[in-house]
């Protein structure tokens, strides 16, 4: 029986459930029969508490503490008369997992248990079996590309961290994931916290690195103690530290937990944190790959990113590379929610149409109502009209749309939402969570949310929609850092896409 164990079946009461099955199996003498095992999420979340039963292939929603003993009826043969998810449903069937593919399956809190799924296998492989520079042709071979927002490409990447000269280098993960709505990469992390570890083992025998951090965020708790059991249990089976399998890599990882500042996902900002400053962006260059932390060439990367790269070494660039579209290979993991039946995590090639994952696997809106728009990329990101959805989502395309694939924040709205409030929302959020270090940003998202407010209010003229318009351009060309050049984003995907919202409200000029 597996039981879901990440943040979201456990806030719904699953670790009451895991301990009533754990219960009920040494009552009933089953030890010998059952194994009860804790693993990471099952996608499905909305439907929580999930435990999953093998080898029938049967996966049971809304468990409680009370009914969950009857799904060890299913070991004499029996029906457990519990509501079953249906498996078959594309919201299951249409997903690829390669990142998420041991979510749900391993026990993240047992290295054995991911060692069992193949795991550390790639990392053998690449410190005795393969030249740094054989690492770095795989990566950039298979395509991956950065699946924190940016999109750059990884191979390249890491090829500049190699190449830069340094008394050290660093490799960091950046696990601030702080958009709201997404909460892709804390699941990775409480679900399968090795995948990332061994991605960033392999990236640091890549560029020559000793020494990672993984930057994670304050609000991640299970995220943060899952983490720091995996980094113990690596250190003592000698995968993290010195002379690792047996090869000259040497190599480290310590957590930082950030304090819950947004823009210490920019990458300058987090480094600036690690090194115990106050976390604020600098102008670039330097690129962090050739002055990083402490001065060093420093590789960062996001947690999905690096939980691609062991199954690229296990199963090679080419296999990687024959997945998602011609510029965008192999998957994308998205967390969907908002105002759509399915919510939950999903993992789908790249080039997967918006259309089939917010109808087809997310079972459109619930009640039936109309589906008018698709928010991606959080606040960096923009709104997409339901007329659109039949957009293949990869980096180019979505960007072509004003929007930006982002790390995978997919927020679904239907015919009820205000889009000029939507846009008010995420422009409070750019303002609360500015740094000010720049003026264009620091007062620019302040002046914006002021006029969306007044625009909301009835209060606004033509005059004001025009200026909110210039201070989007100005304050998109203008500020330091992606915090501010974004922010403007969900205003002007809204402004293309639903001005009408936006003019009815106006008040004639007097
Ligand atoms: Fe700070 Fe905003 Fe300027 Fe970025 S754009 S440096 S968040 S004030």
């Amino acid at each position: 029986l597996r039981c879901c164990t990440a943040a979201g079946c456990l806030s719904a009461g699953s670790d009451q459930v895991k301990k009533q099955l754990d219960q009920a199996v040494a009552e009933l003498g089953l030890a010998d029969q059952v194994e009860v095992r804790g693993v990471g999420c099952l996608r499905l979340c909305s439907q929580g508490p999930l435990v999953h039963v093998d080898p029938a292939n049967e996966l049971y929603q809304k468990v409680t503490p009370e009914n969950a003993r009857q799904l060890l009826e299913r070991v004499r043969g029996g029906k457990p008369p519990l509501e079953q998810a249906d498996l078959q449903h594309p919201f299951f069937t249409r997903q690829l997992p390669i990142v998420l593919a041991n979510s749900g399956v391993v026990d993240p809190e047992r290295i054995e248990s991911y060692i069992a799924a193949d795991g550390y296998r790639a990392l053998h492989d690449a410190v005795i079996e393969m030249e740094p520079r054989e690492v770095i042709e795989a990566i950039m071979a298979s395509g991956l590309r950065g699946r924190g927002g940016a999109g750059f490409p990884t191979g390249l990447k890491w090829s500049t961290v190699a190449k830069s000269p340094g008394p050290r280098k660093y490799v960091v993960c950046n696990a601030d994931e702080g958009d709201p709505g997404a909460f892709m990469d804390r699941s990775v992390l409480e679900s399968d916290p090795h995948s990332v570890l061994e991605g960033m083992a392999i990236a640091a025998y890549a560029v020559g690195a000793e020494q990672g951090f993984i930057y994670v965020r304050a609000e991640y708790p299970l995220a943060i103690r899952r983490l720091r059991l995996a980094i113990e249990q690596a250190r003592r089976l000698g995968i993290l530290g010195s002379g690792i399998f047996g090869s000259p890599l040497n190599f480290n990882v310590e957590l930082r937990i950030g304090a819950g500042a947004f823009v210490c996902g920019e990458e300058t900002a987090l480094m600036a944190s690690i090194e115990g400053r106050r976390g604020t962006p600098r102008p670039r260059p330097p690129f962090p790959a050739e002055s990083g932390l402490w001065g060093c060439p420093t590789l960062i990367n996001n947690v999905e990113t690096f939980a691609n790269v062991p199954a690229i070494i296990r199963n090679g660039a080419d296999w990687f590379a024959r997945i998602g579209t011609e510029k965008s290979k192999g998957t994308k993991v998205f967390a969907l929610a908002g105002k759509v039946k399915n919510t939950g995590l999903i993992e789908v090639p790249m080039g997967t149409t918006l259309r089939t994952i917010v109808e087809e696997m997310g079972g459109g809106a619930p009640g039936g109502a109309r589906i008018k728009a698709v928010q991606t990329g959080g606040p960096s990101g923009g709104c997409i009209p339901a007329e659109l959805m039949d957009v293949e989502v990869d980096y180019e395309s979505l960007t072509r749309l004003g929007s930006i694939m982002g790390s995978g924040g997919m927020i679904v709205m239907d015919e009820t939402t205000d889009m000029v409030d939507v846009a008010r929302f995420f422009m409070e959020f750019c303002k609360d969570e500015s740094c000010g270090k720049c003026i264009p940003c620091r007062a620019g998202t302040v002046q914006m949310h002021g006029l969306l407010t007044r625009i909301l209010e009835g209060r606004a003229t033509a005059r004001d929609l025009a200026l909110l318009e210039e201070l989007c351009d100005m304050v998109k060309h203008t500020s330091l850092c992606g915090l501010g050049q974004t922010a403007p984003n969900p205003v002007l995907s809204t402004l293309r896409f639903f001005r009408h919202e936006y003019e009815r409200r106006l008040k004639p000029e007097r």
